[in-house]
């Protein structure tokens, strides 16, 4: 499905395609129509998977629709992090580059003065960490009252980092219409508790991720210098008396040295690659016991 299709602004098609972006993601598909029509809507989805653009294109489009001559904020988006709040934000700014619509970051761990400068100035969209937007609040520094839009992204990460009080603290400050987006990689319970106290009969959307690990498997990650990973690989399978292993290595003469070094350790290996003959690849994936590295 293109983007082209949706019906936003055709300021906002205009930026999408400087971006080269042409086919909406499965999120996209699923998000925009229902953000455009207003529901609220809680979905499942990771970094990567275009989330930004599925929220960030339809509320560009309602402040299109809706703007006045002042800016004022219509539309605040909490997310965990200064770093997530700097990558939306310059999201926005591309996907709003050929209208008037300004957004402005609020997060800690620097000088509040040119934040609150920025906001004076007039500002659309404010992109917050919690912390300090309890700080604003509290200090009577910024005024919620014309939100429309909130967006809770990355919601999980948001409650890993501690920030549940401050989250239910900010709803405090926020008039009781508006519309509701909450992205979150998983839903835990307590993202259902959080989606209870924001959400009203929001449209669940899941996105599964194309790079979930197959149920039962488990993922370890050793830190290891280059030059010991042999070793380590010898020591695992040895160590934990492992029968039947795969090992993925980069090239063909990785996986030739590699094998002969296993042999060495006393472990019986055998090497597929596309210079092996499909004989020999077959007889390595038949044998009950793999034989030596015999080719
Ligand atoms: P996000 O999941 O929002 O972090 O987006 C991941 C990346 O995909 C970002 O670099 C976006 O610029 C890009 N992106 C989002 N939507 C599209 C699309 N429809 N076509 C191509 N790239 C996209």
């Amino acid at each position: 499905m293109k983007l082209s299709t949706f019906a936003i602004d055709d300021k906002l098609k205009k930026a999408i395609a400087d971006l080269n972006y042409e086919i909406a993601t499965v999120i996209q598909q699923q998000a925009i129509p229902e953000i455009l029509a207003k529901s609220d809507v809680m979905a499942r989805a990771q970094t990567g998977t275009g989330k930004t653009a599925a929220f960030a294109l339809p509320i560009l489009d309602k402040i299109l629709k809706q703007k006045t001559a002042v800016n004022e904020i219509s539309c605040l988006v909490v997310l965990p992090t200064r770093e997530l709040a700097q990558q939306v934000n310059s999201s926005f700014q591309a996907y709003s580059k050929y209208c008037q619509v300004k957004s402005a970051m609020v997060f800690g761990g620097v000088s509040i003065k040119p934040q609150l400068e920025q906001l004076n100035e007039g500002v659309d969209i404010l992109i917050a960490t919690p912390g300090r937007l309890i700080d604003l609040l509290q200090n009577h520094d910024l005024n919620l009252k014309n939100i429309n839009t909130l967006v809770l992204d990355e919601a999980d990460r948001i409650l890993d980092l501690g920030f549940q009080k401050e989250l239910e603290k900010v709803f405090e400050f926020l008039p009781e219409n508006k519309q509701t987006l909450l992205f979150s990689a998983t839903f835990t319970d307590a993202i259902y508790k959080v989606s209870k106290q924001i959400l009203k009969e929001p449209v669940i959307i899941s996105i599964d991720q194309n790079n979930q690990v197959a149920e039962g498997v488990e993922q370890v990650v050793y830190t290891v210098d280059a030059d010991r990973k042999r070793e380590l690989t010898s020591y695992i399978i040895g160590s934990k008396n492992w029968h039947q292993v795969l090992v993925f290595v980069r090239t063909k003469q990785g996986a030739d040295s590699l094998a002969k070094e296993m042999c060495k350790d006393g472990i019986k290996t055998s090497v597929l690659h596309g210079d092996k003959s499909q004989g020999t690849r077959n007889k390595a994936l038949s044998a009950d016991e793999s034989p030596q590295n015999e080719d």
